[in-house]
């Protein structure tokens, strides 16, 4: 592995297309940067050797001060729907692309967020405060841990630069890392602007470079075959994507069409929630007054931002039915993924339609007695093996819950299997430690005096978040009252 930056080996594809793309301009580096957290998992994905992470070097790359070696430093331009309104021209406004290098499994962007103004900022100053920075950090690697696709983060580094938001905070810049940073807002800027040869020249490279096995021909440029093919295998993901949100209890709180991930991942932390107390429609973002993004919602969003995709690459598809005919798909391939991560979470061999009211009756059990989302599915396995109080006493309607749990019992009975490994089973879907809001406080609050020990300890318990971690309880349990208070909003 590599010992030093320099010994990265630079891929670049997204510098090589047409500048039109992006441009090409320096970060502006924090002043007096620290490393508060570098992520060796992270590092280990581009081949870089651990004893790098706390390197002089590093610091001078991941603040913004130096280039990465080899790499070409950009920031891409994008535009989006954002709460459902077209808003054109988006991004990046404070993000800088290092460059791409190639990892022993595959090449990884690295990406600085919060970096500084860009031709792209609007009336940003394009800065990311240390708060956003570190939910952001904590998150991506939350989510790894859980098995959702995500974009990764390598490196928080801190700064004691002022930044104005509701009050004065402090300026940060995450590392963050992905395949690709392109989003659904990435073509609607070409199909906005009417010029489908930018379209098509992003189109082909999405398919060239990620989605090889969308390409029929073998040659030449995208047929219409291929670009039906790539707007299927988004879908085809993005549909899994979302049923793997609903069953851990994400709300992502801004799925704007320029956060939503052409490779199907989870981007852009922002106002985002693992729920507490459980409501079918939780809005987890204080900005979002009208729920636009509650938790229930979040599948058919999903599916009207893969509409803005499908009509912009209608630009290059004129078969209008074909390209509905594919996004016909989402519904029931989100529909069959969300019914096989449930059944796996109630601890059921496979999903029967007759399942369907065990399942609604759960949801409208938790949401009526707004129980605790992450403990209501966890303890359904004490349940199996024979102890019911953990779960039914996260019911206010004590008597409900424990009739619910006959009928699950009883379904199991059905299937048949030894309780022991059902249980096991489900306690291997159902997470323990998700990165509830308070816990992401502490951290906070921690870094904001330079300690990074909450940031590293949340990091090892949700790298492993379905297995019980002794001496951890506080980060299982339920959350503290001053929870409820905790207000998160688009300022960032
Ligand atoms: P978001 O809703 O966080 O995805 O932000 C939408 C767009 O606004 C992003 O693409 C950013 O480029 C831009 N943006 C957000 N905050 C800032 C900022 N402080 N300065 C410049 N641009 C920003
Ligand atoms: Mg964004
Ligand atoms: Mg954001």
């Amino acid at each position: 592995s590599a010992h030093s930056l320099s010994e990265l080996r630079a891929v670049n594809s997204f510098a090589a297309l047409p500048a039109v793309f992006h441009t090409r301009l320096a970060p502006q580096a924090l002043n007096n940067p620290r490393l508060l957290h570098a992520n060796a998992d992270a590092a280990r994905l581009i081949g870089l050797d651990p004893s790098v992470l706390s390197t002089p070097e590093f610091l001078g790359v991941f603040s913004g001060a130096q280039p990465l070696p080899g790499g070409d430093t950009l920031a891409a331009v994008y535009s989006g729907h954002q709460f459902g309104v077209w808003a054109g021209q988006l991004g990046d406004g404070r993000a800088h692309l290092l460059g791409e290098v190639e990892g022993p499994e595959g090449a990884w962007e690295l990406q600085l967020k919060g970096s500084g103004m860009t031709p792209y900022s609007r009336m940003g100053d394009g800065r990311a405060v240390l708060r956003s920075s570190v939910r952001e950090y904590l998150a991506s690697e939350a989510m790894h841990g859980l098995g959702v696709p995500t974009t990764r983060a390598l490196a928080l580094v801190v700064s004691d630069d002022p930044v104005m938001r509701e009050t004065v905070e402090t300026a940060a810049i995450v590392t963050r890392m992905s395949p690709s940073f392109v989003r659904f807002g990435s073509f609607e800027h070409w199909s906005s602007r009417r010029q489908p040869d930018q379209l098509r020249i992003l189109t082909d490279y999405v398919i060239d470079r990620y989605y090889p096995e969308c390409r029929e021909a073998g040659n030449g440029e995208p047929a219409d075959a291929d670009v039906l093919n790539l707007l299927r295998a988004v879908t085809r993901r993005t549909a899994r994507l979302m049923a793997d949100w609903q069953a851990v209890g994400f709300c992502h709180g801004v799925m704007n069409t320029d956060n939503m991930s052409i490779l199907g991942l989870t981007l852009d932390y922002g106002p985002y929630g693992f729920m507490d107390g459980f409501r079918l429609g939780h809005v987890c973002n204080h900005s979002d007054t009208e729920g636009r993004y509650s938790w229930n919602r979040q599948p058919s969003v999903a599916l009207w931002n893969l509409y803005r995709l499908g009509g912009s690459l209608h630009a290059l598809v004129p078969d209008v039915e074909g390209l509905r005919a594919v996004l016909d798909e989402f519904e029931p391939a989100f529909t069959s993924a969300f019914h096989s991560r449930m059944a796996a979470k109630l601890g059921l061999a496979a999903w029967r339609p007759d399942d369907e009211p065990l399942l609604d009756d759960l949801l409208k059990l938790m949401d009526a007695n707004q129980a605790d989302f992450t403990l209501s599915w966890r303890r359904l396995a004490d349940a199996v093996s024979g102890q019911r109080s953990p779960f039914e006493d996260l019911f206010i309607d004590r008597p409900a819950a424990s009739a619910w749990l006959d009928r699950l019992l009883a379904r199991h009975a059905q299937d048949g299997r030894p309780p022991a490994e059902v249980a096991a089973g489900m306690n291997g879907v159902n997470p323990l430690y998700v990165l509830r809001n308070h816990l992401a406080e502490e951290a906070i609050r921690a870094a904001k005096s330079g300690d990074a020990g909450e940031i590293d300890t949340l990091l090892k318990l949700l790298r492993n978040p379905y297995v019980e971690q002794p001496g951890h309880e506080k980060y299982a349990g339920l959350p503290p009252d001053w929870a409820g208070g905790i207000e998160v909003s688009c300022s960032s």
